[in-house]
């Protein structure tokens, strides 16, 4: 049994196993997740710290 997933999908699974930290005060954001975004061949992931207000932001290209 497979089951197909996307790049997209593959990618976002990594992110979400991955530890929001936030860089600027050390905060750990157990509960919280990227928000996503999408143009073209790009997508950006950014994590709005709730302790200080700081953004992180990723930026992935996806093969073509
Ligand atoms: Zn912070």
């Amino acid at each position: 049994m497979s089951v197909y997933r996307s790049p997209f999908e593959r990618l976002r699974q990594k992110f979400d196993d991955a530890d929001l930290e936030c860089r600027s005060c050390g905060y750990l954001d157990l509960e919280g997740g990227w928000r996503v975004t999408t143009s073209g061949s790009r997508v950006q992931y950014q994590f709005a710290c709730p302790s200080c207000g700081a953004v992180e932001t990723r930026e992935v290209r996806l093969a073509p």
